[in-house]
């Protein structure tokens, strides 16, 4: 049979440069063609050829719900009758900002953008406009989005083609922005007593996902909150990927921390371009109309886009909703564990909430120099045999996993016996 995922691959080539619109799509990492998806529902993909897969990427997050959910579909139909953009306010920005500003315990205003990568380069231009100071803090591994000064030392893809600096971002805009490695409590301290008076901002995934899953130590969360109010820093969480998907009110919530300002994306767009940046009212009101900080966007609040999020949001509120996700994705990782020990495979795995670390090494790393140590031949192997059993996980050891609440016990069965098989075969 004619692999249409090739054949459409290579024409691709010709007309989009790597012939995909997002690196980590080309399966740089991991080799081989990337699958062509025309079809989503509930757990499960398929792709150009007609095979099936269970899908444990959910476009990177945003498919909390499964793909194709009834519910969202009609509330896009519904709206899309009457106009799919106006450029002018509308009632359903106001209803997703109450809810965000209910639903984010530090939240207390919010401007929706379009995309994660708006959002957070947003976010540090009304930090440096409130402080008045031009440098960042961000940490090694950590993904922000594709802005400029956000592209130094970045995870995700970035990480995936050993580029973590992108060429094409002028020295002088990477020169104000610093790197610590993540949850180094004592050299962030450091930093802090030697250039804390500097820095406008520091800007941190709560939880990481852009470097395989790294979980905060709690004193480094704390330390990082403590150091930021003495020096008067604003503190961001980057909660693109955090933000209703570890719980409802995202990795701040969780660990009982409340940052400045909060980036949101991926889950509040239901899978529609949504992004969002907010927080304190006193930092939020310097932006434009009301302060000097400008920011913009032809279709921010676009009314489908927000429709698909507020009914997301609403869905995910279901009591009980992040209980089931949770042990679901547990018991994913739990099998997996277990399968890979009987194996005799060097492999641990975690999750936070619906978010997950699969790595190929005794432990779960810390920080990124321990994830660069895990084994990445195993890695790849075991993503193609896991690929050719229906069974699809991101394209790289440097991305974490999704489950949906659309992930059945059947899903899960069926997962771990095709790992069982893989983890056999390395
Ligand atoms: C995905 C992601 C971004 C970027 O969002 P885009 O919508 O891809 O621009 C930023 N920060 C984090 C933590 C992310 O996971």
């Amino acid at each position: 049979m004619k692999d249409k995922n090739k054949t459409l691959f290579e024409k691709s080539k010709k007309f989009i440069p790597g012939g995909v619109n997002s690196p980590v799509r080309a399966f740089s990492a991991v080799g081989g063609t990337p699958i062509f998806f025309k079809k989503g529902l509930g757990s499960k993909l398929w792709d150009e050829n007609n095979k099936e897969y269970i899908d444990y990427i959910n476009s990177w997050g945003p498919m909390i719900l499964g793909h194709a959910h009834p519910e969202i579909l009609k509330v896009i139909e519904k709206v899309s009758k009457d106009s799919l953009s106006f450029g002018a306010p509308t009632s359903k920005e106001l209803e997703i900002a109450e809810l965000i500003v209910k639903l984010v315990p530090s939240i207390e205003q919010v401007r929706l953008v379009s995309s994660g990568t708006e959002a957070t380069m947003s976010a540090i231009r009304v930090a440096r406009g409130f402080t008045k100071k031009d440098k960042i803090l961000k940490f090694e591994g950590c993904y922000h989005g594709h802005a400029d000064s956000l592209l130094v030392k970045a995870g995700s893809g970035a990480l995936t083609f050993g580029q973590p600096s992108s060429a094409g971002v002028p020295k002088d805009v990477a020169k104000d922005t610093s790197t610590l490695p993540y949850n180094d409590s004592k050299l962030l301290e450091e930093y802090f007593n030697k250039f804390g008076n500097h820095l406008a901002c520091v800007i941190i995934e709560p939880i990481v996902g852009n470097m395989n899953l790294i979980v905060p130590e709690l004193i480094f969360l704390e330390t990082l909150r403590n150091l930021c109010t003495k020096f008067g820093v604003v503190l961001i969480f980057d909660e693109v990927m955090t933000g209703f998907r570890v719980s409802l009110g995202g990795a701040q919530e969780l660990y009982g921390i409340t940052p400045d300002l909060t980036t949101l994306g991926k889950i509040i767009g239901g899978g529609l371009p949504v992004g969002a940046f907010g927080g304190k009212k006193e930092i939020m009101q310097i932006l434009a109309p009301k302060g000097p900080v400008y920011q913009a966007g032809t279709l921010s609040g676009n009314p489908v886009a927000v429709s698909a999020g507020l009914k997301t949001l609403e869905l995910i509120q279901a009591p009980g909703f992040y209980e089931a996700l949770n042990d679901n994705t547990t018991k994913l990782m739990d099998g997996m564990t277990a399968v890979a020990k009987s194996a005799g495979i060097e492999f641990c795995a975690r999750n936070v909430g619906g978010m997950f670390g699969l790595y190929f090494s005794k432990n779960p790393p810390n920080s990124f120099e321990e994830v660069m140590k895990s084994n990445g031949q195993n890695f790849k192997k075991f993503f193609h045999l896991m690929l050719e059993k229906g069974i699809y996980f991101g394209p790289s050891a440097f991305e974490a996993g999704f489950v949906s609440a659309a992930h059945s016990e059947d899903d899960i069965e069926f997962t771990l016996n095709a790992a069982k098989q893989s983890f056999e075969n390395l």
